[in-house]
């Protein structure tokens, strides 16, 4: 499907605000660490099928990668650490990375459903 940029800057835009990215009009928050299953506002679902879940895992992974490869670079390029400090600074960053991240992960990953097939609605 085909996607205006102003449609994907938007969705982008409410995927950072942890917001549905087809409506924008509710949180897809449940409670810390517990996304709902379908938007409270115009009922996609958000939690579909039995392993929906692992695109959400995939990009808080690939996220946690690039974020320590940065810090890495940035480390070897701004700071002369010794390297037991970064490692330390890098493992720290390699454990809560992930769980800072975990909601913003499913929030991108259920923006880029959207996108590119959009989000089922539920049966009312
Ligand atoms: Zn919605």
């Amino acid at each position: 499907m085909k996607r205006d940029p102003r449609t994907i800057l938007l969705t982008l835009w409410r995927c950072l605000k942890l917001q549905c990215p087809a409506c924008g009009r509710a949180s897809i928050v449940q409670r810390p660490f517990y996304v709902k299953k379908s938007c409270s506002a115009c009922g996609v679902i958000f939690k579909r099928e039995e392993g929906f879940f692992v695109g959400a895992i995939m990009a808080n992974v690939v996220a946690t990668e690039v974020f320590i490869l940065l810090v890495y670079f940035a480390s070897l390029l701004l700071t002369n650490f010794d390297e037991q400090i970064t490692l330390t600074i890098l493992f720290v960053i390699g454990v809560s990375f992930p769980v800072v991240f975990y909601h913003h992960s499913w929030s991108l990953w259920l923006g880029m459903d959207h996108l590119i097939e959009g989000l089922p609605r539920e049966k009312r």
